[in-house]
């Protein structure tokens, strides 16, 4: 478990960061082995794109790397779901018996959608999304 500030690149030619190594954060957001995970479809997506060039790993750290600093900048400063928790924390010392004593629901609510609006992870704007990439292309892409 490691924390680690917002790498500045993690392209170089024919190399490139991705999972942990690209954002090195406690996972506490979303952004431990789901991000790992959709930084692999996304890779794949790019290389049936790009083919296997520098150019598809630009792409990848084009579109990932500005949306994992904002993950791994609200994580570290308490704008993250652990951010709830700490304020649980504060004000009674993690003790309480219903949850809405302590935060009220729409107060939850709000720090939830802020959080996902970061980087456009509401249910509804992923929806809208196309899949990243349909495993059966990446299968025959690989075996010819
Ligand atoms: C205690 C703990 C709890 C966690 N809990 C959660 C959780 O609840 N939810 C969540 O989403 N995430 C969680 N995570 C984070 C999650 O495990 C990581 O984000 C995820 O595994 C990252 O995947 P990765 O493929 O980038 O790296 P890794 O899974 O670390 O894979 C890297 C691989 O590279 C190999 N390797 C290293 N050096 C070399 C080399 N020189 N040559 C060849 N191979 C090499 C390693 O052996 C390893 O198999 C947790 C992590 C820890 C430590």
């Amino acid at each position: 478990m490691v924390d680690r500030g917002p790498r500045p690149k993690w392209t170089d030619g024919h190399v490139t960061l991705m999972g942990d190594a690209a954002h090195p954060a406690y996972p506490v957001g979303s952004n431990g082995a789901s991000q790992a995970i959709v930084d692999a479809r996304l890779v794949g997506l790019l290389f049936q794109k790009h083919d296997m060039t520098p150019q598809a790993l630009e792409a990848f750290e084009n579109i990932v790397r500005p949306q994992m600093t904002k993950v791994v900048s609200a994580n570290r400063s308490g704008g993250g779901p652990d951010g709830v928790m700490q304020l649980v924390e504060d004000r009674c010392g993690g003790r309480f018996e219903s949850i809405n004593d302590m935060i009220p629901h729409t107060k939850l609510a709000t720090h939830d959608k802020k959080y996902k609006a970061l980087v456009d992870f509401g249910i509804k704007e992923l929806n809208k999304r196309s899949p990243l990439l349909i495993l059966c292309r990446l299968c025959s892409y690989y075996s010819g």
